[in-house]
């Protein structure tokens, strides 16, 4: 049986980088990665210009204040400067104005005083003082933004800036999501004599889009080959990944992965040393990634957290696949003792100024309840533990 990170490490050998594709910087959501190089078209700022309102001076003229100027001229932002500013001389200026020849550097307005037509400057400013010269912040060809990095509002910004419509970037990658079992039934319903609501599908489906896939839901699959057969024939033609629940344990109607491999996916790993989610299953078809995933939810989310969401920040280009793991001090005594490397539901968070993390109270992995206020997972080696209040432990962060 493979380990948590071989069995990461399986999942990422195949999990590669969907082919990019030109998006319109309007349609583009938050967090897609760059898949080529962006140079800026402009210098920026384009002109020399006014980092402040107030007068563009020759520092050399004012070393002495308070020091009396003669206004020759305004210029508001969008004007251009029609006379040079000479000895003696000062234009009152606009933040975002371009800088008049002669001037190297801005009084503040709020630094002068007007005395008729002359302005008295009260303090002395360095040379270049609220001035940015053109191409400070980048240059014509300069590039500014490699493969791999990650657009955000700022980026986008940016991309704008230097007059970008459309990016090429590794698209989201489809999820099709298959909660198996005769014994579920949808939410609206109420679960008859040996019935469940399906959970998992609508968690399922949220996991995938805040770990940012597209989710596709193809409905509950029977415990019966055809009924599997058709569904995941659907998910596999859809779908970039197909994501099952339930039907990969050991019971009798446990008939998911057969179906699998008489649709022509290949196995890669069934079974991983760990709990909850011990019988995950993992295969391929062709760049298709599948997922049969153990029905109990606690299962279903741990595995979705610990090799899907790897998975799909894989696909959509991100160096780092995570998950992100850390030390915290755990906030009261804990004990526990199982055979397995176990993946226990917690809360991260910040109590007087120091982060923490506090074990949720959990019975196991049909335990959905426990994992509400979740946002993270104590990573607890196999054998008895121990930790006492305050002690650093492994935690895998969620959100
Ligand atoms: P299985 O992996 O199919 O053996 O299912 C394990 C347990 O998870 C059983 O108690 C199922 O009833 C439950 N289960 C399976 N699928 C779901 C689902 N979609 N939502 C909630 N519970 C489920
Ligand atoms: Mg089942």
């Amino acid at each position: 049986m493979l380990s948590v990170s071989e069995a990461l490490a399986a999942v990422l050998r195949e999990a590669k980088a969907l082919p990019a594709v030109n998006v319109a910087l309007s349609a583009l959501p938050l967090g897609q990665v760059l898949a080529e190089s962006v140079a800026s078209d402009v210098d920026s700022p384009p002109f020399t210009k006014a980092l402040m309102d107030g007068y563009a001076v020759r520092a050399a003229d004012v070393e002495k204040v308070p020091a009396a100027l003669r206004v020759i001229e305004e210029v508001a932002a969008g004007k251009v400067p029609t006379k040079p500013v000479k000895a003696g001389e000062a234009t009152r200026i606009m933040t975002g104005a371009p800088i008049p020849d002669g001037a190297d550097a801005v009084v503040a307005v709020e630094r002068t005083e007007m005395a008729g037509a002359e302005v008295r400057i009260l303090v002395a400013p360095r040379l270049r003082q609220n001035i940015l010269d053109r191409g400070a912040e980048m240059k014509a060809g300069e590039t500014i933004l490699k493969p791999g990095a990650v657009l955000g509002p700022q980026e986008l910004g940016l991309l704008a800036a230097v007059g970008r419509e459309s990016i090429k970037v590794h698209p989201r990658p489809r999820v099709a999501v298959l909660p198996t079992g005769d014994e579920i039934v949808e939410p609206p319903l109420k679960p008859g004599p040996g019935q469940i609501r399906n959970s998992n599908g609508p968690m399922l489906l949220a996991q995938t889009a805040r770990a940012g896939g597209v989710p596709h839901y193809l409905g509950i699959a029977r415990d019966t080959v055809e009924s599997l057969r058709s569904l995941i024939g659907e998910g596999l033609e859809k779908a970039d990944v197909l994501m099952l629940s339930g039907g990969v344990s050991a019971g009798k109607f446990d008939l998911v992965p057969g179906v699998l491999q008489e649709l022509g996916v290949t196995s890669h790993f069934h079974k991983v040393t760990m709990k909850p989610g011990k019988p995950l299953f993992f295969g391929t078809r062709g760049s298709k990634l599948v997922f049969g995933l153990p029905g109990n939810p606690v299962s279903s989310f741990v595995c979705f957290e610990l090799f899907i969401r790897p998975a799909l920040r894989r696909m959509l280009g991100n160096a780092d696949a995570g998950p992100v793991r850390t030390m915290l001090p755990i906030s009261a005594d804990f004990k526990t003792d199982n055979d397995r490397p176990t993946y226990w539901p917690a809360v991260s968070e910040l109590a007087d100024g120091h982060w923490r993390v506090r074990a949720l109270p959990w019975k196991g992995s049909a335990d959905l309840r426990a994992l509400h206020t979740a946002n993270a997972l104590l990573e607890i080696p196999a054998g008895p533990q121990s930790f006492a209040a305050g002690h650093a432990v492994g935690v895998v962060i969620l959100s």
